[in-house]
């Protein structure tokens, strides 16, 4: 049999190359373990992909706010010096033992971190597939706030994303609507309290939306409050619903996840597969944000070196 050449042999796989994957890749090579990340779109995760543009509030140091777009070129330039091999390839399947497919190679390590977050949930209501298509109405963020300038759009969905979508599009949208199917939210209640106190956001509280209308493109919304019916005219909808995990390439292995198909972890971020860690949003947290994800690659990064190297205080941690 062949063997693996160097480049092929790693101490530690990242698979995802969002804030949980680079914080894990970095720290594991700052130790000095042997690092490759590998990425299929976009390093950054949802900063990079859904909201580039949007204010963070809540990453330390940034009393201010920063803009997404820039703490990940930040934290790219802190990848780029750190010794992580970056691999623009997609994990096509990962095998216990620990061998890793890709669209492009095999690869061999001794250890895998799952680090692949999330995608936006689907409504699965009638039309959603087809207007999701480029500017045809459907979106799960307004990823380009400038593009709803003078549009009525309608956000559905009572968590942070919803919320904070709204909040993208004030001073922007001509007209906004958000529908949520109960009387209070999920989301942070400083930013519902913004939303209700701006009187730009038009609330439909036990609502809920049933089907989009349009011949090419989102051009109306069939809604149901309260056993009623309803109609509105509408440019774009923004689909906030939650999120489900990337978890693909993974579900044979036999991994432990809660009934949505978020991996459970130990407090060190090992699963329950030999050698396979999962960090991020992935993960089961109560709690997801960038700072959580941040925090689990320090954790992660940590154990997974005593696992590697074996060092004498390794049972202490
Ligand atoms: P989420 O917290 O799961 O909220 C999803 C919302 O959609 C809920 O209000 C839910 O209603 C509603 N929903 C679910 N299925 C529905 C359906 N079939 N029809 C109508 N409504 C439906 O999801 P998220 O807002 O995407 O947030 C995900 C995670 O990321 C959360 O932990 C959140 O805190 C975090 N996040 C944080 C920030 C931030 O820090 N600013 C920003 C974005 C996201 P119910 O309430 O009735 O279940």
């Amino acid at each position: 049999m062949k063997s693996l050449s160097e480049d092929e042999e790693f101490d530690v796989i990242v698979v995802g190359g969002g804030l949980a994957g680079l914080n894990t890749a970095i720290m594991c090579a700052t130790r000095h373990l042997k690092v490759a990340l590998f990425e299929r779109n976009k390093m950054g995760g949802f900063l990079a992909t859904l909201y580039p543009s949007k204010i963070i509030p809540n990453y330390p140091g940034f009393p201010e706010g920063i803009v997404a777009i820039e703490l990940v070129r930040n934290w790219l330039r802190h990848l780029r010096f750190s010794g992580v091999k970056v691999k623009n390839e997609t994990v096509l399947d990962v095998a216990k033992g620990l061998t890793v497919t890709t669209d492009k190679k095999k690869y061999k390590s001794k250890v895998v971190v799952i680090a692949t977050g999330t995608k936006p949930r689907r409504l699965g209501i009638p039309n959603e597939s087809k207007f999701s298509k480029e500017g045809r109405g459907v979106y799960y963020f307004p990823s380009h706030p400038e593009d709803f300038l003078g549009k009525k759009v309608l956000v559905i969905g009572g968590g942070d994303t919803a919320i904070d979508a709204a909040l993208e599009l004030l001073n922007l949208a001509d007209e906004i609507t958000l529908v949520h199917r109960r009387e209070s939210f999920r989301a942070f209640d400083e930013n519902v309290e913004k939303v209700r106190k701006s009187g730009l956001v038009d609330l439909i509280l036990n609502g809920e939306v049933v089907a989009i209308k349009g011949r090419n493109r989102v051009e109306k919304l069939v809604m149901k409050q309260e056993g009623k019916k309803l109609e509105k005219r509408v440019d774009a909808i923004m689909i906030a619903v939650g999120l489900v995990p990337n978890n693909e390439a993974f579900k044979h292995l036999g991994l432990r996840t809660d009934e949505r198909g978020f991996i459970m972890t130990d407090r060190a971020q090992r699963t329950n597969i030999e050698g396979i860690f999962a960090v991020g949003d992935i993960t089961y947290v109560g709690l997801r944000l960038i700072t959580v994800a941040a925090a689990h690659g320090a954790i992660a990064s940590h154990h997974i070196y005593s696992y590697v190297k074996k060092p004498y205080w390794a049972r202490e941690t």
